[in-house]
This record gives C-alpha cells, sequence and structure tokens, in this order.
C-alpha cells in the first residue's frame, strides 16, 4: 500500500481559527480523503505552534501562563475541524514532550554534523512575524517588510545554522526536482531569493523562555521556526517510529507567507541532517472578503463559526476550491457562495439527480433494468469515461477547481442528456428497453458523480449515494480502481426514493 503523507502547518495559537486556517484545512482533508480513495495509506497531520516570544507576551497581557492561553485557543480548532468534516489522522501540539524530544534530537544531530556553530547575532527582529532581517531587507522606516510594522534591534549570542552552506545543494535540489515547489510563480521567487545568498541562520534565543531549550545549554530557547517546522517528523515518532515509513511528506500545504521557511529552511535542515526532502510544497493564495483584505483592524477577518451558522460545512468546502484555482489568490463573498451553490449544487447535480431518482420510481419502481444499446449514448459513456481520468490528472497537481469542473461538466451532460432522449417519451410510448438503458446510465453517472465528488463534499455524497444504494455507504472505504468507473451497477438493483440534497437559497 502507498504512503501518503499531508501536512497543513501547524497553526500559531496566537491567532484564533480564520478563514485562512480553514482554506488550508480544507484542501488537505480533500487530498487525504482522495488518496484515500485511490487505495493509499494516509497520514494527514494538522496541529498548533504554541512557542514564542509573541505567544508569551500576550498571555503575560492577560495574566495568564503561555500554556493556558495555548490550551483555550487550541479548544476552538478541536471543535471547528469536525464541523468541517475534517479527517485528520493526528493533531499535533509543540508543546507536547513527544515534539519536544524530536527537537532536540533533530538539534543534536544537526551538531554532531556541524551544522550548527555558537556565535553573536546583531541584527532586527520582528516578533509579530518571529522573523530575522537585515539592514537592506527593511523597509524605509526600518520596518518589517513582510508586516510593515517596527522591528527591533537584537544582539545576543546565539547559535546558527550553516544555511549558507546549503545554497547550492538546494538551487540543484529544486532545478532538478521541478514539482517539488508549486505553483511555478512561487517556485521562481523561492529560486531568486536562493540566488541573491543565503545567510547562516540564527536558530536560538536568549531573551524569553517560552519554547524548546538547547540540548546542554538551557538558557538558550530553539529557534521558533526549526521548533515548529520539526513537527513534520515529530508525529511520526522520529526517528525510529514505525510511522516513519510515512517520511518524505507527500505534499506540504502552506500559505504563500510562509513558503519560504518550508522551501528554503526546512529542506536544509533536513539535508543537513542526512534526511530525504519533502517531495513537494504547494504554496496557496490568500482570501480577500468582499474585495478587501482581511484584517483584525478592519474587523472583517471571517470566523468559520460564523459562516457556518448560515452555510453546511459540505457547501463551504465546496464553495473555497472551486471558486480559485489553489495557488492564487481568491475573493470571498457571500453571495458569489450563493450563486454557485445555486447554480451548481442545486440547479446542476441536485435537479439531476432528483430528476433521476423521480423517473426510476415513477417508471420502474425504482428498479434498474439492463443496458441493451450503446449506438445513441456513446458521447456519454465518453465523458464518464473521461471524468475520473480529468480529476485523477487535476489532484495531481493540487488543481482542485480543475477536478470539480471536470465533475460538473459530466453533471450538465448529464441534464442535456434527460433533455434529449426523454425518457417520459419513451415510457408514454412504452420504448421500455431504450427507458431501461437510458435510466441505467443516468444513475451509474450519479454514482460516479458521488465518488469522485466525496473527497470535497463527504456527507452530501454519502447522502447521494444512499440514495442511489438505498442503502447506508461509507464512501471512505471504497476504491476508486475498483468502483469508480461506469458499468458498476447490477441489473435489478434497487434505487431508494429522491430526497432534496441542495433545496434552492432564496
Ligand atoms: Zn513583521
Amino acid at each position: 500500500m502507498a504512503k501518503y503523507y499531508i501536512t497543513t502547518p501547524i497553526y500559531y495559537v496566537n491567532d484564533h481559527p480564520h478563514l485562512g486556517h480553514m482554506y488550508t484545512t480544507v484542501a488537505a482533508d480533500v487530498l487525504a480523503r482522495y488518496q484515500r480513495l485511490q487505495g493509499d495509506d494516509v497520514f494527514f497531520l494538522t496541529g498548533v505552534d504554541e512557542h514564542g516570544q509573541k505567544v508569551q507576551e500576550a498571555a503575560e497581557k492577560k495574566g495568564l501562563k503561555p500554556i493556558e492561553l495555548a490550551d483555550a485557543v487550541v479548544e476552538r480548532y478541536q471543535q471547528l475541524w469536525p464541523k468541517l468534516s475534517i479527517s485528520h489522522t493526528d493533531f499535533i501540539r509543540t508543546s507536547e514532550d513527544r515534539h519536544k524530544q524530536v527537537v532536540q534530537t533533530l538539534w543534536k544531530q544537526l551538531e554532531q554534523k556541524g551544522a550548527i556553530y555558537k556565535g553573536v547575532y546583531e541584527d532586527w527582529y520582528c516578533v509579530p512575524c518571529e522573523t530575522y532581517w537585515t539592514q537592506t531587507q527593511l523597509e524605509e522606516n526600518d520596518c518589517c517588510p513582510d508586516c510593515h510594522r517596527a522591528v527591533q534591534k537584537v544582539k545576543e549570542e546565539s547559535y546558527f545554522f550553516r544555511l549558507s552552506d546549503y545554497q547550492q545543494p538546494l538551487l540543484d535540489y529544486i532545478n532538478e526536482n521541478l514539482d517539488f515547489i508549486a505553483p511555478v510563480s512561487r517556485r521562481n521567487e523561492v529560486i531568486s531569493f536562493i540566488e541573491s545568498g543565503l545567510r547562516d541562520l540564527s536558530i536560538s534565543r536568549t531573551t524569553f523562555s517560552w519554547g524548546v531549550p538547547v540540548p546542554g545549554d538551557e538558557k538558550h530557547v530553539i529557534y521558533v521556526w526549526i521548533d515548529a517546522l520539526s513537527n513534520y517528523l515529530s508525529a511520526l515518532g522520529y526517528p525510529d517510529a514505525d510511522n516513519m515509513d510515512f517520511w518524505p511528506a507527500s505534499v506540504h500545504l502552506v500559505g504563500k507567507d510562509i513558503l519560504r521557511f518550508h522551501a528554503i529552511y526546512w529542506p536544509c535542515i533536513l539535508m543537513a541532517a542526512g534526511l530525504p526532502l519533502p517531495k513537494r510544497v504547494f504554496a496557496h493564495g490568500w482570501w480577500t472578503v468582499d474585495g478587501k483584505k482581511m484584517s483584525k483592524s478592519l474587523g472583517n477577518a471571517l470566523q468559520p463559526d460564523d459562516l457556518l451558522k448560515n452555510w453546511e460545512g459540505d457547501v463551504l468546502r465546496y464553495f473555497l476550491l472551486r471558486e480559485v484555482p489553489f495557488g492564487s489568490d481568491g475573493d470571498f463573498s457571500e453571495s458569489a457562495l450563493k450563486m454557485r451553490y445555486n447554480s451548481e449544487l442545486a440547479n446542476d447535480i441536485g435537479n439531476l439527480l432528483n430528476r433521476s431518482l423521480s423517473m426510476l420510481q415513477k417508471y420502474k419502481g425504482g428498479i434498474l433494468g439492463k443496458v441493451t444499446s450503446h449506438e445513441l449514448d456513446v458521447e456519454l459513456c465518453q465523458h464518464m469515461d473521461k471524468m475520473p481520468v480529468s480529476v485523477q490528472q487535476a489532484m495531481q497537481g493540487q488543481a482542485f477547481h480543475q477536478a470539480l469542473e471536470a465533475i460538473n461538466s459530466l453533471v450538465r451532460h448529464g441534464n442535456r442528456y434527460v433533455e434529449q432522449s426523454a425518457p417520459w417519451k419513451l415510457a408514454k410510448e412504452d420504448h421500455i428497453e431504450r427507458l431501461d438503458t437510458v435510466l441505467y446510465h443516468l444513475i451509474d453517472l450519479l454514482r460516479l458523480t458521488a465518488f469522485y465528488l466525496s473527497p470535497f463534499m463527504p456527507n452530501k455524497a454519502e447522502a447521494m449515494m444512499a440514495q442511489i444504494m438505498n442503502t447506508h455507504v461509507e464512501l471512505q472505504t471504497f476504491n476508486l480502481a475498483e468502483h469508480g468507473h461506469r458499468g458498476n451497477l447490477t441489473a435489478g438493483h434497487e434505487c431508494g426514493k429522491p430526497h432534496p440534497l441542495f433545496p434552492r437559497m432564496i
């Protein structure tokens, strides 16, 4: 069984869950579910990043211990994910012992390989971003080039990671592995960043204590990013647990703002430790809301819990991955969501399911007949054969919107096929063989649609399948190679009665 390891970043506990977290996690879940249907053994990791100066300061302000602040935020994530049907294998917290041990193990390994040395760090540091900057990287008035806030000058004893040693090996790796960083535009940005020169990275701090101590020199705390990135190994039980079979990761999904950490620092650390690099790092874009950038100060940061009051989790999942190509920026608005819901879910999919099952009930008492001729249905059958192939290609490149478009296109063909073959006429004129053939194709098309939609809308797809099969079907236990193609239904099968899945929204 092929191993498939997919990760979201661990989310920073200084933020509450917002649309961006929901987006990455839903995308990772869709991939995880799709790969399970492919028969892969899937490990899907998400979690939270709890350490760092910013968390320590935020907790102090509220009169809390950092772990108390973290516990409260962690609970919000853990309550949210089931509402969106997130099927993660593991939820890791960087405050857990199993994680801290791995961070220290990895540190010692890097030290043994000579990749770490002690020196003096004197430079600029942005606390909100937990990022070091050189003078030349700063904006004009000494502000952080990422968040545009004031940075601090720090001068302290620090451990360094020999990042500069890996500049050429990393460039070589990126050039030899064209799938490593996606999309291509982001890959080019990473390459030019590396080509501008990698400096050794300061990887310890002595001015705060909320983090993992450097082994053997406990007044130093390990740089939060080294700590955070190691979660991808600690969740597998690095270095020797059985789950290390899942390494290297199949895909790390990240927001574009943290691509540099995943596509530069992380691979260099892994090279230094002698570990294989992740197969792919995919950086997705950002959402604006009603045309405006989301921010705390504008008060328009969308809370997933608010959205879930108006919309089912499955519908939100669908919209996020349908509306915008993964990798591009997009705009979120409830009017666009409603439009897609009504046109693609209610009018196209919902309608086809309802009319097909209704006709089968009305004309055949819900019982499927035989397919007796093919000449008139060649085109429809070609579309049914093509859809799984198109979905597979799209999913391999994380082009979720294309996968959904392939499914929707088949559904549109299905609705046209109903009009063209006019089953009501066939029934009236007693063309029973032809009627059986048409209804069989329609139900089969819907069955395929349910299979391929299930990673995106797990609950809706199961509800759809339950109507088709007349019994509950656990879709994640199926295998697309066996069941995900045309002609898998048997004559004599009794379908269930139609129940509207996507009532029109007014
Ligand atoms: Zn900043």
